[in-house]
């Protein structure tokens, strides 16, 4: 088929140079368009931007113009990595002027009429996108992903709630330096020999972002999954890659191996799809007691497989079950994981 064309928004920094990266050879998508801020504008993307992924920078990006955030860009999706500021104003205005936006920027993920999508947990509520284009009489659309952290835990607690049912859960992450972007990003004098106890507005988003994406699609929007999640976000000295200690409370007492087999079995009937960017599976169960480790689980499969470890039961909780889980923040937690929504939104028939 004829290549779609497609934009990065925010194209200089940490999400924006992946997306640069693995659109190098997309079968579907071919990028003709790039933006960043003010800063950058005008110059090539080679020189706008400073380069600190450990694979060369693609040769088709190097001469590309950087272009303001604003609608006339040859593209029909756009893939954004514009902070939040910048996103809620820029955003449904190049939904509004006819593009299909898949977005990494927390600004719009709670809208009533927007479906926080990962394709193989909620793939149903991709029927928001025409409630959306109805409502607000838009030609394109926004489809946000969800928040970096609650991308894991979300995808590993889905087999869990379809199977056994979910009370409540809770959880601790130790996150990577990644996942706070370039611009401040991570000073090296805080985190070095290092833990930060707190990362702003995280621990709510990863709360609300789980109810809506485990929720259920009602005619309007998603009733948010009626159990509780609770959680204490920290920042780690960990380049790539955030690790989440999990401890969930389930209507069923099962055993550790129901759960293993419950996450092993799950592919939310994606695999079958011939999505480009799909892995083999979506989640990893190791029976080692020393993993997963983000050094050596993150990038299984691309960075698209949430790695889990430490399956255990937990006397201290009605029908307790803990583990811990690797989820790669940059590639299922932001890029990789928008181009595998727009690869499923083709595949559906509402990008054409
Ligand atoms: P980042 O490294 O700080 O990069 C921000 C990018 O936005 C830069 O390319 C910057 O361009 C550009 N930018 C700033 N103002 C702009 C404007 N007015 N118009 C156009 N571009 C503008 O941040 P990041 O980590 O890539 O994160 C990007 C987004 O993804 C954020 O919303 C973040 O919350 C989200 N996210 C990040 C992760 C992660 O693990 N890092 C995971 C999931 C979601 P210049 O270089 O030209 O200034």
């Amino acid at each position: 088929m004829e290549k779609i064309k497609v934009g990065i928004l925010g194209a200089t920094g940490a999400v924006g140079q992946r997306f640069a990266v693995l659109l190098a050879d997309h079968p579907w998508f071919e990028v003709t368009a790039l933006t960043g801020s003010d800063r950058t504008v005008g110059q090539t993307y080679a020189e706008g931007c400073r380069w600190v992924l450990p694979v060369e920078m693609p040769d088709y990006v190097r001469n590309l113009a950087v272009l303001p955030t604003e609608p006339g860009m040859d593209a029909q999706i756009l893939f954004s990595a514009l902070p939040a500021d910048n996103a809620r104003e820029a955003e449904p205005r190049l939904a509004e002027a006819g593009y299909a936006v898949f977005s990494n920027a927390s600004s719009h993920r709670m809208w009533p009429d927007v479906p926080l999508l990962i394709p193989e947990v909620n793939h149903e509520h991709i029927a928001l996108v025409e409630v959306q284009r109805k409502q607000r009489g838009w030609k394109g659309f926004v489809v946000p992903l969800p928040n970096c952290t609650t991308t894991g835990l979300a995808v590993t607690l889905k087999p869990l709630l379809d199977r056994f049912g979910v009370r409540f859960v809770l959880m601790t992450s130790m996150q990577a330096m990644s996942g706070a972007g370039r611009s401040p990003g991570v000073i090296g004098l805080d985190i070095l020999d290092n833990v930060i106890p707190f990362i702003p507005k995280e621990e709510e988003k990863v709360q609300r972002e789980t109810q809506k994406i485990l929720g259920t699609l009602g005619e309007c929007g998603v009733a948010p999954a009626q159990f509780a999640v609770s959680c204490t976000c920290t920042r780690v000295n960990v380049l790539d890659g955030h690790t989440e200690s999990v401890f969930a409370s389930l209507d069923a007492d099962v055993t550790e191996a129901e759960v293993a087999a419950a996450m092993r079995d799950y592919d939310g009937g994606l695999c079958a799809l011939g999505l480009p960017t799909a892995p083999p599976r979506f989640i990893h169960v190791h029976d080692d007691p020393y993993r997963p480790q983000p050094r050596l689980d993150r990038d299984m499969n691309n960075g698209m497989t949430t790695v889990v470890g430490r399956l255990r039961k937990d006397a201290a909780l009605p029908n307790g079950m803990k583990y811990v889980l690797v989820s790669h923040n940059t590639k299922m937690g932001a890029a990789r994981g928008a181009v595998l929504t727009a690869e499923l939104l083709v595949k559906q028939g509402l990008i054409n």
